[in-house]
């Protein structure tokens, strides 16, 4: 199916405020996890929490940030050429010196093998929502629309609520998908222009949340219970990640979601995976889930089993 015509769309302030410029990592179109039909998730730069399980960690701060895969790299020498001596060929690929090296995405630019990704750029809501509006087709067919994700959309609330504004106002579903860390007036900012919200809670004991994401959980808690009470459709993301987050605190989580009651329309077992691996060796990090295995199908068929004994049905 052709992509709808190029659509006609005037922002509030056509996106010169400085409030108004956002930072995006990537839009992924074609999405079918991100809430109903066929979306497009849009990923914003920038998160508050530091999930050892994150599979994104390109997208920690808020700004552009170079990934360099080896496997692409022909050691040609193009980038290490124009670093300055800030990037050396060195028996398993480039060795990038990333605290001396200030102009990275220079020296990326010059490699013709894709070995450099850049992730993070700028962009006003006018020019995202004309991106996004070219898939309408799909969404209007398929009962789906647009996910801003991330990373956390809560960090810049003016820049996604100007967007989802113009994306309702041409007819779009829109979805949020947050972690809940931020002030309530951001949340509510953004979710005034929501007909979903996606919302994480990855460990109801405050301890265990501090140890998994860096941060406590109680402003997290909160803010569920704000949602549920203003009546917002939820979907709530549960993810399950033995050792870190399973047994007594599952079981916690989920007698926290029955206590959100009705407003919660749907509950997503997402069982820890490690595809992030790759991007953490991209970036030169070290990668927490070194050594954990990935959540076992007999840990998922139990967390399962736990729920339906609450009264729950969890998708996964
Ligand atoms: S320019 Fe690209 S292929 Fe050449 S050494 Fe640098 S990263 Fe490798
Ligand atoms: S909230 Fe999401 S993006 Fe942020 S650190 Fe956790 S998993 Fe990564």
């Amino acid at each position: 199916m052709p992509s709808s015509p190029e659509p006609n769309i005037t922002g509030t302030n056509q996106g010169t405020g400085p409030d108004h410029f956002g930072v995006i990592s990537k839009i992924q179109r074609y999405s079918t996890r991100d809430g109903p039909g066929i979306r497009t998730t849009v990923f914003c730069a920038g998160c508050n929490l530091r999930c050892i399980w994150c599979a994104n960690p390109e997208l920690f701060t808020g700004d552009t940030q170079i990934l360099y895969y080896r496997n692409r790299c022909v050691r040609c020498g193009a980038c290490t050429a124009r670093s300055r001596g800030t990037i050396i060929i060195g028996p398993e690929g480039c060795e990038i010196d990333r605290i001396h090296c200030n102009n990275l995405a220079e020296c990326a630019a010059a490699c013709n093998h894709e070995a450099y990704e850049s992730s993070g750029h700028s962009i006003t809501p006018v020019e995202l929502t004309r991106k996004l509006l070219r898939d309408k087709a799909f969404y209007d067919q398929s009962g789906g629309g647009i996910t801003f994700s991330g990373g956390e959309p809560a960090l810049q609330p003016e820049f996604i609520a100007e967007t989802a504004a113009l994306l309702r106002n041409a007819g779009v579903h829109t979805a949020l998908d947050t972690a809940g860390n931020a002030e309530w007036e951001s949340l509510e900012t953004m979710a005034e222009n929501m007909d979903l919200i996606l919302f994480d809670i990855k460990a109801f004991d405050d301890e265990i949340h501090k140890n998994c994401t860096g941060v406590s959980n109680s402003l997290i808690l909160e803010n569920a219970e704000r949602f549920a009470r203003w009546n917002k459709v939820l979907w709530i993301r549960l993810i399950f990640a033995p050792p870190f987050n399973d047994g007594t605190d599952w079981e916690k989580r989920l007698d926290f979601v029955n206590f959100l009651g009705k407003a919660v329309n749907r509950i997503d077992l997402l069982p820890l995976h490690k595809l992030g691996a790759g991007k953490y060796c991209a970036l030169d990090m070290p990668d927490p889930l070194e050594g954990v295995p990935e959540c076992s199908p007999e840990a998922v068929a139990e967390a399962l089993r736990i729920a339906e004994c609450k009264g729950l049905t969890l998708i996964i």
